[in-house]
């Protein structure tokens, strides 16, 4: 499986995920000339995109998605709450998933996994093919005991390491913002994400990609050192996902 990154963070994400014979588009939260550019950067067009998977219906989510689904005749999958008719319109091949439920895009499986966060019926995914595990996790206030469970035995993990409390605290949004992203139902920590990675068996893991990363509440760096304790002894690789660039394919087989 192969997997890259369009961009990453609250000014737009968009994640590629990719079997070699299908490419699954995870959210789009830019505009199309964006969106085309980015693609190209990674050697892709619209054309190849088989579907659009969105988590929720933040506009750093959901954004590029109609637009895009309109133009490409692209089938879209979300759940029921994520989509609203009044404002992101008509999707001309729209498929709603079940967030309890498994289903699948040609040989790739894909695994709904609901979490907290503050929109209307959130979900993350598993995606696997031919035995690799690819996880995508960003968008959650804190990790449940589903959450831990459903991302064990990942080979690549995009995990949101979101913001350092102490800079979130003396950064420079307002209060009620302040506290909404390190809510229960806001975005993971650097230590949250470190407390999951605890909780998980590393002899499968090959990449970890720190996601989501805050412009203003984080620095790659303090989001590594943060992980650094946790992952003693792994012989793995940490990626970082950014939000102008992204990241380039990685590969496991
Ligand atoms: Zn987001
Ligand atoms: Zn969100």
């Amino acid at each position: 499986m192969r997997i890259a990154s369009l961009g990453s963070g609250s000014r737009g994400n968009g994640t590629l995920v990719e079997d070699g014979n299908t490419c699954i588009l995870v959210d789009l939260g830019f505009t199309l000339k964006e969106t085309h550019r980015r693609l190209n950067r990674l050697g892709r067009s619209a054309g190849d995109i088989d579907a659009i998977i969105v988590t929720h219906e933040h506009s750093d989510h959901i954004h590029g998605v109609a637009p895009f689904a309109r133009k490409f005749s692209t089938p879209v999958y979300m759940t029921p709450g994520t989509y609203d008719p009044n404002r992101h319109g008509l999707i001309p091949h729209l498929h709603k998933i079940n967030c309890h439920r498994n289903f699948s895009i040609s040989a790739i499986d894909i695994e709904p996994v609901p979490v907290p966060h503050d929109a209307k019926e959130p979900c993350q995914f598993v995606f696997s093919s031919a035995g690799i595990r690819v996880g995508i996790l960003t968008d959650l206030g804190h990790v449940t005991p589903h959450v831990e469970q459903q991302y064990q035995s990942c080979n690549v993990l995009l995990l949101e390491c979101n913001h350092d409390p102490k800079m979130l605290a003396e950064g420079p949004y307002p209060y009620p913002l302040k506290k909404r992203v390190a809510g229960t139902h806001g975005h993971l920590s650097n230590e949250q994400a470190a407390a999951l990675i605890e909780t998980i068996d590393l002899n499968r893991l090959q990449y970890l990609v720190l996601s989501h990363i805050s412009e203003k509440n984080n620095l790659p760096e303090l989001a590594r050192q943060a992980l650094e304790p946790v992952l003693q002894g792994w012989s793995g690789e940490i990626c970082v996902a950014d939000q102008l660039q992204g990241f380039t394919w990685i590969e496991v087989e």
